[in-house]
């Protein structure tokens, strides 16, 4: 039996490779960093080249650093970037241009338009998703437009289109297997997550010809071997999953009511909802977590524009501490912020508040305020926030949280998540393993080829770094709650 899982996260801003051993400890890491292009205002652009080299030597050095061969991984488990696109020519494997980012805003007025067209509420119920110019369809419509002849050359089947672990796949299989999951497929915005199909509507709609589509495969099964002169030999490809959903499945939340929150620049949300999709009213997400089999597990996805980089802007715009993980010695220095909130409304509000002119706002100042109290209230903003999203998911669902699960740069902070635990009177628990995308990746892997014989052998290998308990009543609970609501209230545009 081969020794390793090979789990292939391929990030916004680096590339990694994480091989685990079979107790699921990490062997060996690599990531490298590949560059961000910004050609106009708000626009985001990838080159498909360095997402695949730096894919594919990451996966060479962390195999270099144990001394594996192709022979000791049993497969391959892919993690990625969602919604960005690639368009590469089907014979070459050529990309025609560069990736367009998820971040990336040009599309926005097509969108726009779109709303304008009262399409909206078509398109949400096909595919769980709001129009936004960060999902893939509008990108994707984009580049048949603006790119010399590709219309063209994609309606004559001469072009491919894929999300980055389709492009990943591709390139691995020596452009033999043109594949994707459903939890990618299902943020494209061209996805019918009740059919599981392409949408013909939706195709039409967004004038994409059908045949530049991957093949939606189960998320955790045999999707393609690599090429053989990648490598030295063939290496099943056996789990493919977008990024949170992939964090989602490594931290276990296999059950209705689970739940993983990561606490990164921005933080993720996502509930298992099970095998009904919840559609939300309020600007929550429905999507695919994943696919095993014929069983599909839906989840509401929410998130928070600003988490940990409040923290970044203590740092850098107001000089408090020298680095993220001081605050929470700082934050220490006081017993409690002493009725002071930060609301780091740096770019407006998200779910449930949706406004986009909300600026950020300390309140509660008095002559007594110090900075320590203010670097308390901005790491006790990321759990309000957190708060906010999750009554939201509570109240759409009618589903009762059964378990957190936090991960996420600042997960780190234990300040924080007593105090998240406080604020929604729940327990939760942060995993020893912090590379749960990847681990998400690799599980799906090691299911598919036998390593594991079914979730509950995977969910062993889930150990506990530490779980947080409420430690305050409700009366105090409530008192901490509306007084963050005033707060907010008083950052809204209106
Ligand atoms: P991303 O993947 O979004 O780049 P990470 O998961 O690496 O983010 O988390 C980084 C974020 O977490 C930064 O915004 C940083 O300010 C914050 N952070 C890191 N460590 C701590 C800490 N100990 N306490 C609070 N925030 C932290």
């Amino acid at each position: 039996m081969a020794t390793y899982l090979m789990a292939l996260d391929q990030g916004t801003t680096s590339s990694r490779c994480i091989l685990f051993n079979q107790k699921g400890e990490i062997a060996s890491e690599v990531h490298r960093e590949f560059t961000q292009i910004f050609p106009k205002d708000g626009w985001v652009e990838h080159d498909p080249i360095q997402i695949w080299e730096s894919q594919v030597s990451v996966a060479y050095e962390a195999m270099l650093r144990v001394g594996a061969t192709y022979k000791d991984i049993s497969a391959i488990g892919i993690t990625n970037q969602r919604e960005t696109v690639v368009v590469w020519e089907k014979d070459t494997g050529k990309p025609i241009c560069n990736a367009i980012v998820w971040q990336c805003r040009r599309t926005a007025s097509d969108c726009d338009r779109l709303k304008a067209e009262g399409v909206e509420p078509e398109i949400r119920e096909r595919t769980g998703l709001l129009v936004d110019p960060y999902f893939s369809a509008t990108k994707l419509a984009w580049i048949l437009d603006n790119v010399d002849g590709a219309r063209a050359r994609a309606e004559k089947g001469e072009l491919l289109f894929g999300t980055v672990d389709t492009w990943l796949i591709y390139r691995l299989t020596g452009c033999k297997v043109h594949a994707t999951d459903p939890s990618n497929a299902s943020r494209t915005m061209l996805f019918n997550i009740h059919t599981m199909q392409w949408d013909e509507e939706l195709l039409k709609l967004f004038r994409i010809p059908s045949c530049m589509l991957p093949t939606v495969m189960p998320s955790s099964g045999l999707f393609g071997y690599t090429a053989p002169h990648l490598f030295g030999g063939e290496i099943p490809i056996a789990g493919v999953a977008g990024d949170q959903q992939a964090a989602l499945f490594g931290q276990c939340c296999f059950e209705k009511g689970d739940v993983k929150n990561t606490y990164g620049t921005g933080a993720f949300l996502l509930m298992n909802t099970g095998d009904t999709p919840v559609t939300s009213q309020k600007s929550l997400l429905t999507t695919v977590g994943w696919q095993i089999g014929d069983s599909v597990n839906y989840v509401l996805e929410g998130s928070v524009f600003i988490c940990g980089a409040v923290i970044q802007w203590l740092r850098d715009g107001l000089g408090l501490m020298q680095s993220s993980s001081d605050s929470e010695e700082l934050a220490r220095r006081v017993p409690d912020s002493a009725g002071v909130y930060v609301v780091p409304a740096f770019v407006g509000l998200g779910a449930p508040y949706w406004d986009a002119y909300a600026r950020g706002t300390i309140q509660g100042l008095t002559r007594a305020s110090n900075k320590y109290h203010i670097i308390r209230a901005a790491i006790e903003s990321m759990a309000y926030q957190t708060a906010d999203v999750l009554a939201i998911m509570r109240e759409e669902t009618g589903i009762e949280l059964t378990s957190l699960r936090v991960d996420g740069g600042a997960s780190a902070n234990n300040l924080l998540l007593q105090f998240q635990s406080d604020i929604l009177g729940h327990t939760l628990h942060r995993p020893r393993c912090v590379e749960n995308t990847a681990w998400g990746a690799a599980g799906l892997a090691g299911l598919a080829v036998g390593i594991y014989s079914d979730l509950d052998e995977f969910r062993r290998a889930w150990r506990i770094d530490r779980a947080f308990a409420p430690s305050i009543g409700q009366a105090e609970r409530e008192r901490l709650l509306e007084g963050w609501h005033r707060a907010v209230e008083r950052s809204l545009s209106n």
